[in-house]
Parts: C-alpha cells; sequence; structure tokens
C-alpha cells in the first residue's frame, strides 16, 4: 500500500533519514522502532507530507505521493494523528470529533445562510457520528467533557477517533503509547485491533513499548541512524545482531 524509495531527509548537513526503503502491506498493522534520534517521527512527516524529502519517493497504491500536501493525503486516505490542538481543549470531545475536516459535507458560508435546517441534519448526523465513534473507544463518558481536561491516554484515544470520522485507509500513530497507563495502552491497542478488523484500516505504528508491538504488530521495522536495519516478526527483529547493535550502541 504504502512504499518508501531510497528516502533521504536532511537538515542542514544532516541526513536525519538517510536512503531508506520500506513497504508497507495493505491490511499490515506495522511496527516502526528504533532508538531515539533514528529518524522515525521525521520519515512519518515526509510520507504524511507535512516534510518535503530531500530526495526519494513515497507511493500510495503505485501513485507518487511525494511531497504532496497533508490535505491532499488525507482526501486519499492517508492520515497521520495530530495532537489536539490547543484552541480545541475548551471545546468538548464530542465536538472536536465534530470538527474534523472532511467529515462534513463542505458547506459554503452562502449555503449555510440559506440552508440553516439542512446545516441542523447535518449537525445532528455527525455528533450522532461522533457519539459512535466515543462508544467504539470506550470514551462515550467522556462525550461532554472539555477536551482539555482529558488525561494523556484519553487524548490518544481521541487522536485515533478523529480517524474514525472519516474512511481512513492508512493511519500513521507516532507513540500512541507514550505517557499512557497500561489499561488505557491496553484500549488503544484493542482499538487498532478493531479498526484493522472490521474496518480494513491499515496502520503503521511507531511506538517504544514492545508488549504493544508484540500485541498488534506483524511485521516489525526497525530503523537506526536514518536507515531500515531489518524486518521481520517481533522475534525476528529481537534476535537480529544489527538491531542488538544499534539498541546497546545508545
Ligand atoms: P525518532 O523519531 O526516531 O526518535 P526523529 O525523526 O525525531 O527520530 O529525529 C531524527 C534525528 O533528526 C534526530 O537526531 C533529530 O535531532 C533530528 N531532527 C529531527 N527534526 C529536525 C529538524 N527539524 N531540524 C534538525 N534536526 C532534526
Ligand atoms: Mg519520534
Amino acid at each position: 500500500m504504502i512504499e518508501v524509495r531510497d528516502v533521504v531527509k536532511a537538515f542542514g548537513g544532516f541526513r536525519a533519514v538517510d536512503g531508506a526503503s520500506l513497504s508497507v502491506a495493505p491490511g499490515s498493522i506495522t511496527g516502526l522502532i528504533g532508538p531515539n534520534g533514528a529518524g522515525k517521527s521525521t520519515l512519518f512527516n515526509v510520507i504524511a507530507g507535512e516534510l518535503p524529502p530531500t530526495s526519494g519517493q513515497v507511493l500510495l497504491d503505485g501513485e507518487d505521493i511525494t511531497g504532496l500536501p497533508p490535505h491532499d493525503l488525507f482526501h486519499r486516505g492517508l492520515l497521520r494523528t495530530f495532537q489536539i490542538a490547543h484552541e480545541f481543549s475548551s471545546m468538548t470531545v464530542r465536538e472536536n470529533l465534530m470538527m474534523v475536516p472532511g467529515a462534513q459535507s463542505g458547506e459554503t458560508l452562502w449555503n449555510a445562510w440559506f440552508r440553516r435546517g439542512a446545516i441542523r441534519a447535518e449537525e445532528r448526523a455527525l455528533a450522532e457520528r461522533a457519539d459512535e465513534v466515543l462508544e467504539f473507544l470506550t470514551i462515550d463518558h467522556l462525550a461532554d467533557e472539555k477536551a482539555g481536561n482529558l488525561s494523556g491516554g484519553q487524548k490518544k484515544l481521541l487522536e485515533l477517533g478523529r480517524t474514525m470520522m472519516v474512511d481512513a485507509k492508512i493511519v500513521f500513530l507516532d507513540e500512541v503509547g507514550a505517557g499512557v497507563n497500561r489499561t488505557l495502552l491496553n484500549t488503544i491497542g484493542d482499538a487498532i485491533l478493531r479498526l484493522n478488523r472490521e474496518r480494513g484500516y491499515t496502520f503503521v505504528v511507531i511506538e517504544h513499548d514492545m508488549d504493544f508491538i508484540g500485541r498488534l504488530c506483524d511485521p516489525v521495522i526497525c530503523m537506526a541512524e536514518g536507515k531500515v536495519l531489518a524486518q521481520g516478526s517481533l522475534d525476528e527483529i529481537k534476535a537480529n545482531e544489527q538491531v542488538i547493535e544499534a539498541y546497546l550502541g545508545t
């Protein structure tokens, strides 16, 4: 589904991503691991259109998407979770979901003025969809809570929920478990598995928690110093000498 071909991303003279190539199979939950500074997040940023690569290519379903802006990729079903922006923290959890771009049918102001009834109906449909998403994620009791009051883990679930407001094909999750307690991490894992099985979402997941990776991800790809070192099952990766060396070296 995704093919990364020899991508380089340099910051000045430093190559944060240094000739990385990998592919992501449709329907997989692919794990991306590697020591801090390996270039994982930078590679995500290149794939998701947030950073132009210095060289190399990214393909989505065989089509060259290199350098396309995030909103364009969003419409092609490629989503990357983003943290809840400050301006949304005073809105409720439900409202945050209703704000997801693309979830609305794209009414102009002109239409909004003349078609208030239709807008209200659309808003109700959006609110219903948001409530379904919250139920799926087991945080429906937080629908009317201000997003700013959520715990770190609950915010991660809300981020995942935003991807469910549109029909995503492939979702990139960067350290979804960071600062999240074990119970919530399991809930996040359950949601990812269900989205994968029931909705056919493909995932690429950066995570340091190896239990989480082991439970969800196959294959696992390991990066270090901007390069892809190995790909395989978590057990294969753990037994790979280059991988062991990369982790010991940090
Ligand atoms: P990872 O996510 O694997 O921990 P990153 O992709 O965040 O690694 O970073 C890879 C390397 O690139 C790090 O050494 C980091 O300091 C550097 N880096 C990341 N972003 C920038 C930037 N905008 N400018 C300069 N260096 C950066
Ligand atoms: Mg990172």
